[in-house]
C-alpha cells in the first residue's frame, strides 16, 4: 500500500535496518529502539491490523513467529529471555496500521506490562 510506511520498508522504497527478509517477512531494527536488541518483524501483504487478519494469514504469521524465535537466536537473546509482542489499536498504543510484531530482548522486562 502506497501510504503506508511499513509497506515502503519491506519495498526497500524507504531504507531501514534490515535484519531479515524473505518472500514472506521483512525484519528490521526500530528507529526508536526500547531495549538493547528491538527488532520489528511485519508481513510482506499489507495487513492493518490483527484484528483484521484471516485465515489465509495463518501460514504468515505462523512462519513469522517461527523466524522471531530464530532472530532471538542471532540476536543473542534467546537464552536470557525475550518478549515479543504485537500491539492492537488505540488502547495498546498501536502506532502504524500495518501488522508488526516488536521483538525485544537484552533486558529485564516488568509484568504486567505499562
Ligand atoms: P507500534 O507503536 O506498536 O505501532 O510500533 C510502531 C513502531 O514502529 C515504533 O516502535 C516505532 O519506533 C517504529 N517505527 C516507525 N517508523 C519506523 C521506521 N521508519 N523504521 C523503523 N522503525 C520505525
Amino acid at each position: 500500500m502506497a501510504s503506508c510506511i511499513f509497506c515502503r520498508i519491506a519495498s526497500g522504497e524507504i531504507a531501514s535496518d534490515i535484519v531479515y527478509k524473505d518472500d514472506g517477512v521483512v525484519a528490521f531494527r526500530d528507529l526508536n529502539p526500547q531495549a538493547p536488541s528491538h527488532v520489528l518483524l511485519i508481513p510482506r501483504k499489507h495487513m492493518p491490523s490483527l484484528g483484521e487478519l484471516s485465515a489465509d494469514d495463518d501460514a504468515t504469521i505462523g512462519h513469522l513467529v517461527r523466524i522471531a524465535s530464530q532472530l532471538a537466536e542471532t540476536e543473542g537473546i534467546a537464552a536470557d529471555g525475550y518478549r515479543l509482542v504485537a500491539n492492537c489499536g488505540a488502547n495498546a498504543g498501536q502506532s502504524v496500521d500495518h501488522v508488526h510484531f516488536h521483538l525485544l530482548g537484552g533486558r529485564r522486562f516488568a509484568w504486567p506490562p505499562g
